[in-house]
């Protein structure tokens, strides 16, 4: 028996990574000492993983921004208008985008990685394309960890994985026809991989979650048995997870490998269907994800050893692995850090395993297989079945008002009083909007100065009125500014908000915060989920101070901003104690309280954010339904409590839209702000071919690129728009909050959105 773990996460503690990064695109630091910071940082994740007696670590599971990126250098894919740059410059033009005297090249697209929170970057493809083996990075880190003593196994993305997550750039051939393009490259990389005397590779599918057509399946068998022939010495592990092999589980376990990893967590029941599989034959190990690599609750040891017994009863200790559900990125790093009582109580940090924590469950499960009498191991063993006894019975659990009120929802909760039809002609009167109507989706820069000082404020340094006269400052600067542009629909600007879910988990009960647990979104962004420990509920208002606050400050109308229960359920690390779905409903209801205070308080727009809702999507077909059911009701629950004048606004981002487009509809909000800037438009399709009948903000331009759109580029995309869209529902904004950007480059870009939205109205008003 070994014990594997399928990644480890790279930010390090405390976002050591992040820094560093910005530094270097900053041109504070040099690239050797950014080099320097890498390699230290991963040399210690390797030393940890060994030193807690894990046997299989990875390596390449590093990256300077993601490993799909990393993956199209290795493989040589690399889009036209980026192949004039080189090294770490191409690399970050490639993730962000590069403009200045001599380029001006934007990024490639970027969209959620599965069901996670994790955003990766999305491969193009051209019909002639052209791909070339690069394994540096590869070879590099696997000779780093050997110096140390480490034989790690590399890991990488699977072909077919590769291609079905990139996107063709042209029309006119499937990505799927480049395989025998890219099936060489693969091989010379397990060759050189081979040469460097790695004994297992990891490669990962996790697109065997998933729905796959006859066609795709035959890539990847087709893929498999292409590379085994290369694979001589090397022993190759196929990791599969988020969900099951479900349908594709008879090719799975046809594939020529060695090792099929299994996702536990998120399908436990997988296993039957494994051990019975008539095409599991008897030498192939299976590795058994029982550590949750997707949240943060302590391992219930009494039940993974239940499940690793099983399997070992069936097929022997040698064939059976114990490790991570998935790679452990999507786990902050280290609960020892969080030593601030006040933040996250004893009682609840009992309950939970961080990273390095879950290093140890997993060594110590290997441990209670192996050798069940060894006494340190039982000592773990019996302060888990502690820990989680004492979290089941706990009483800062339970609720029973909140449970009751969940209970008595009704179909009438969920509605809104007047259909869309009847609510637009109030809300046009009510807000004497024109056509294509300016605003933005929250966010305003979070300065410096911003962060510094709310940190100074959470230290104690500054009281809370100074704290408030500076957020005071900042919000009435913001709304001056947005006046003075010309925008249409303000926003007070989120200064007195760190991050849109954390914001509110702070102020909801049921929930913990942490304090440096960081989990990375995309690139140097990284996000502290709130843990939601027990039944949701609001003590009291959230947002109507700030909101209201604005408000005052201008005649034009500011809306209220709100993150919605699905986004602030999904990036939450969620209790598994009972249905998300009730967990969902709970905070529903206490944004439905909020959503009502601020109408009362007198703002007239409301904007719910939901940029969450496409990703909690389960990865089958079968299982969509009942998601999205409960999900889209759960909005509708939060929205529904408003008069017909009010106008409820939604935001998503980084979504394809096209499968949910009905729920999308069925949300009901009277206005959509979405990301397609990127994308071109291309997202509007969904929304045109399904005749998306409430307003829309199609977003004009890439908050995550500091570029500056051009009138022209805003206009072009506004054309387009305007030829798909009745004009009158057609709203003009960004793509996305602008709390990452700098104020020089937000003026500029906003101020170019609202002269073109000027030039869009005088267009129409020739065409009238
Ligand atoms: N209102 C949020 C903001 O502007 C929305 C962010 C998001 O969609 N991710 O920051
Ligand atoms: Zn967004």
């Amino acid at each position: 028996m070994k014990s594997i773990v399928l990644g480890y996460p790279r930010i390090g503690e405390k976002r050591a990574l992040k820094s560093v990064t910005e530094n270097f695109w900053k041109k504070k630091i040099t690239e050797n000492h950014f080099s320097d910071v890498s390699k230290d940082l991963r040399k210690k994740h390797w030393k940890i993983q060994k030193a807690i007696g894990i046997d299989l670590i990875s390596s390449n599971d590093f990256s300077l921004y993601d490993q799909i990126l990393d993956m199209c250098i290795t493989l040589g894919c690399i889009p036209e208008r980026f192949q004039g740059l080189k090294g770490l410059e191409q690399y970050f033009a490639m993730a962000r985008g590069l403009q200045n005297e001599e380029v001006d090249v934007t990024a490639m697209e970027m969209t959620k990685w599965f069901d996670t929170n994790y955003h990766y970057i999305v491969p193009e493809f051209i019909k002639e394309q052209r791909f070339a083996l690069n394994p540096e990075k590869i070879t590099t880190e696997f000779k780093e960890a050997l110096k140390l003593g480490i034989k790690t196994k590399p890991v990488i993305i699977g072909p077919v994985t590769f291609l079905l997550l990139g996107k063709e750039k042209q029309e006119g051939f499937n990505r799927l026809e480049l395989l025998d393009k890219i099936l060489p490259v693969y091989e010379d990389l397990i060759i050189e991989i081979n040469t460097l005397g790695a004994e297992y590779l990891q490669i990962d599918e996790p697109i065997l979650a998933g729905d796959l057509t006859a066609a795709e399946q035959a890539a990847v068998s087709k893929s498999y048995h292409r590379l085994r022939k290369h694979t001589s010495g090397l022993k190759i592990i196929v990791a599969n997870y988020f969900d099951c092999y479900g349908s594709n589980l008879d090719l799975a376990l046809k594939l020529p490998v060695e090792v099929l990893h299994l996702d536990l967590v998120r399908c436990p029941c997988q296993l039957e269907d494994v051990l019975n599989h008539e095409s599991f034959n008897n030498e192939l190990i299976l590795s058994l994800g029982v550590v949750n690599g997707r949240n943060i609750w302590k391992n219930d040891f009494e039940d993974s050893l239940k499940s690793i017994q099983k399997v070992i009863n069936k097929i022997g200790k040698n064939r059976v692995w114990v490790g991570s559900s998935c790679s452990l990125l999507h786990c902050p790093n280290d609960l020892d850090l969080e030593t601030n009582n006040s933040a996250i109580a004893p009682e609840i940090k009992q309950w939970l395993a961080f990273s390095k924590q879950k290093l140890y469950e997993i060594a110590t499960l290997k441990t209670l297989v192996l050798q069940p009498k060894d006494p340190k191991a039982q000592q773990r063993f019996e302060a888990n079945k502690k820990a989680n006894q004492n979290r089941r019975e706990s009483a800062i659990i339970h609720n029973p008002a909140v449970k009751k009120r969940v209970e008595n929802l009704t179909d009438a909760d969920s509605r809104r009083a007047s259909g869309f039809n009847i609510r637009q002609p109030k809300q046009r009167e009510k807000l004497a909007l024109s056509l294509f109507p300016t605003t933005t989706i929250g966010s305003f820069p979070q300065t410096k100065e911003v962060r510094a000082t709310r940190s100074r404020f959470k230290k104690g340094v500054i009281s809370q009125s100074e704290y408030d006269r500076f957020i005071a400052k900042e919000t009435i600067a913001t709304i001056r500014f947005q006046e003075d542009i010309g925008l249409d629909v303000l926003v007070h600007g989120e200064f007195e908000r760190n991050d849109m879910v954390e914001y509110f988990g702070e102020q909801l009960a049921g929930f913990a915060f942490t304090q440096f647990g960081w989990v990375q979104s995309y690139g140097t962004r990284c996000v502290k989920p709130p843990l939601i420990f027990g039944d949701v509920s609001r003590p009291k208002a959230m947002t109507v101070k700030w909101s209201s606050f604005a408000q005052s400050k201008t005649k034009k109308p500011v809306k209220g901003m709100l993150t919605g229960p699905v986004t602030i359920l999904q990036w939450s690390f969620v209790r598994n104690d009972q249905p998300r779905s009730t967990t969902c409903n709970q905070i529903a209801l206490a944004i439905r309280d909020e959503v009502n205070d601020l109408e009362k308080a007198g703002l007239s727009v409301i904007q719910i954010d939901e940029p969450a809702i496409r990703e909690g999507l389960p990865l089958r077909q079968k299982d969509k339904k009942a998601y999205l059911n409960w999900a889209i009701k759960a909005f509708r629950i939060s929205a529904s409590g408003v008069r017909d004048e009010t106008q409820i606004h939604t935001h998503m981002c980084y979504s394809e839209f096209n499968d949910i487009i009905k729920s999308i509809a069925d949300m009901d909000a009277d206005v959509i702000t979405i990301e397609t800037s990127r994308s071109e438009m291309e997202l509007l399709k969904a929304f045109v071919d399904f005749k998306y009948p409430n307003e829309i903000g199609p977003g004009v331009y890439d908050i995550h690129s500091e570029r500056v759109p051009t009138q022209q580029e805003i206009e072009k995309l506004l054309d387009k728009a305007s030829d798909l869209l009745p004009v009158r529902n057609i709203w003009v904004n960004p793509d996305c909050g602008l709390k990452t950007r700098d104020w020089p480059e937000t003026k500029s870009a906003l101020e170019n959105l609202v002269q073109t939205a000027k030039k869009m109205r005088e267009k129409q008003s020739i065409v009238l």
